[in-house]
């Protein structure tokens, strides 16, 4: 089969831990039969560098004809300061809304091998950690209208969370199908005792339950789940909640994997075009030294193959591979420990590409 893919390897450690999923890419090419090309372009600060704006029209139009869109991180000290219309941040939300991506898939999966590196008492993390958050990324609060004025000489500022039945309803549907492919659980997080919104989020995700009668369907309010996935998250399987909660609980749930260097992230619409990358931010702090974590990225391909290419097979090659190079005790910096065996980035992409 052959996939055209954007690659936008953005700043700091970005073009580092991208060029290590790259070489993850040819190989699946060459091992199962398919044919990538890919198109390298500027995004973020090193687009802001070149063009003066952190995501020109042209390469937003090469991204919206492309299969999928990969990305390293964006941002740093040097961008800190210019115009705020014009910060790299800005050309995430603009391809995140351009490219209508209005889910956000988070996976938290602690790997066997990784237990130590989980803060986490081993007795809650016996049964395994392996869920997946599913985050409404284009409404609710943060896209609703905000005001700031003097009221009878008090400052009130304001912000509206609002949502339509159709926006919860197409991220529901994302939910129940992902569950479909797991273990056939969703648990729908919400603040349906105080929020409108929330009355409504659960009812619609109420109707959608009935109509897939095979998927286990549980409630749960936001305060309760905060503490759930700290004392139960082995009861997770698929996580479905509107932008704000999940913006706060996907980074709870980040610390539960070891390292935020091993998390990978989807972005998805209605259409086939995805846009992945890690969770992390560019690091400035270890950007050029080769010592980054490639995992998070490299696991980002497994999800591209996995929901812009169908390609089930082939995510699962990269993932048994990523879990036999842990399990033979490869690590990079951030996870190393005594008794294991300490890679650089770029070792970590050849080790990885080699084991697939
Ligand atoms: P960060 O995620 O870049 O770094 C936080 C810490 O985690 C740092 O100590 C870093 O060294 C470490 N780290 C991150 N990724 C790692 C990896 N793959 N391997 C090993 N260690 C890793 O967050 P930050 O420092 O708050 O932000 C740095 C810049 O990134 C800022 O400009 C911020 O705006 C930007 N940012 C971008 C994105 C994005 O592109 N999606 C997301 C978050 C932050």
């Amino acid at each position: 089969m052959k996939k055209k893919i954007a690659v936008l390897k953005g700043d700091g450690i970005g073009p580092e831990i991208v060029t290590e999923a790259l070489k993850v890419l040819k190989k699946i090419g060459e091992k199962c039969g398919h044919e990538f090309e890919t198109e390298e372009l500027f995004f973020g600060g090193a687009s802001i560098d070149k063009y003066g704006e952190p995501l020109t029209d042209e390469t937003l139009n090469i991204c919206k004809n492309s299969d999928a869109v990969l990305l390293g991180a964006v941002g740093g000290p040097k961008w800190d300061n210019v115009d705020k219309d014009k910060r790299p941040e800005k050309g995430l939300l603009k391809i995140r809304k351009e490219l209508g991506l209005f889910a956000n898939l988070r996976p938290t999966k602690l790997y066997k091998e990784l237990e130590n590196s989980c803060p986490l008492k081993k007795e809650i993390i016996k049964s395994g950690i392996d869920f997946v958050m599913i985050r409404e990324l284009t409404g609710g609060v943060y896209f609703g209208k905000k005001e700031t004025k003097e009221v009878d000489g008090m400052i009130v500022a304001t912000d509206e969370m609002k949502y339509t039945e159709e926006e919860i309803r197409r991220i529901g549907v994302i939910a129940f199908d992902t569950a479909r492919k797991r273990n056939k659980k969703v648990t729908s997080i919400d603040k349906s005792n105080v929020l409108d919104t929330s009355k409504l989020w659960r009812k619609i995700m109420h109707e959608l339950s009935e109509k897939y009668s095979d998927v286990k369907y549980e409630d749960m309010l936001v305060d309760s789940a905060s503490m759930q996935i700290i004392k139960n998250p082995s009861g997770f399987d698929v996580v479905v909640t509107e932008n704000m909660f999940g913006d706060i609980l996907s980074d709870e749930a980040s610390v539960l994997a070891g390292s935020i260097g091993m998390m990978p992230s989807a972005s998805l619409g209605s259409t086939k075009l995805g846009l992945y990358e890690p969770i992390h931010g560019s690091a400035p702090d270890i950007a050029g030294l080769n010592i980054s974590n490639p995992i998070g990225t490299i696991l980002s391909v497994a999800m591209m193959f996995r929901y812009s290419f169908d390609m089930e097979n082939e995510a699962l090659l990269i993932e048994k591979a990523v879990e036999k190079v842990l399990a033979d005790g490869y690590r990079t910096t951030d996870l190393f420990v005594e008794g294991t065996k300490k890679l650089s980035c770029s070792e970590m992409g050849d080790t990885i590409s080699k084991t697939i």
